[in-house]
């Protein structure tokens, strides 16, 4: 599965907690994320990730574009409702894009749990 990973400041601390935690699972797996997320992940879990810009300069647009292609299968987006985000507009549309395509998205760390710990149990690991 292809599975990206993107997280609002404030929630940074919540994916590492889930990559890591997750680790032999998402590793299984081709991983994206935006360029912050992606680096702090990588620094705190040894996952390969392929990063794509950070989300302010177009990396959830990024995304948003892969899964208009039929190219991403997950989306673990942790997202901050609680601070302004200066690119509203792309978080916005990658959350519709999901819905638009019927891709699994998580936008809180415990339907992430629940849809990670769902891949686990089809990866019987
Ligand atoms: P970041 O982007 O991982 O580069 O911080 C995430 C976002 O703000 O959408």
């Amino acid at each position: 599965m292809n599975i990206a990973l993107i997280a609002h400041d404030k929630k940074k601390p919540d994916i590492i907690f889930l990559s890591q935690e997750y680790k032999d699972v998402l590793a299984m797996h081709s991983l994206f994320a935006t360029g912050t997320t992606g680096s702090k992940i990588t620094e705190a879990t040894d996952l390969k990730i392929h990063c794509f810009k950070s989300g302010p300069l177009g990396g959830d647009q990024q995304i948003g574009a892969r899964v208009s292609e039929g190219l991403m299968d997950m989306v673990i987006f942790l997202r901050d409702p609680l601070t302004a985000q200066p690119h509203e507009p792309d978080v916005n549309a990658l959350i519709r894009l999901c819905d638009v395509y019927e891709v699994p998205l998580a936008t809180n760390r415990n339907t992430a749990i629940l849809l990670l710990k769902e891949i686990k149990n089809l990866s019987n690991v």
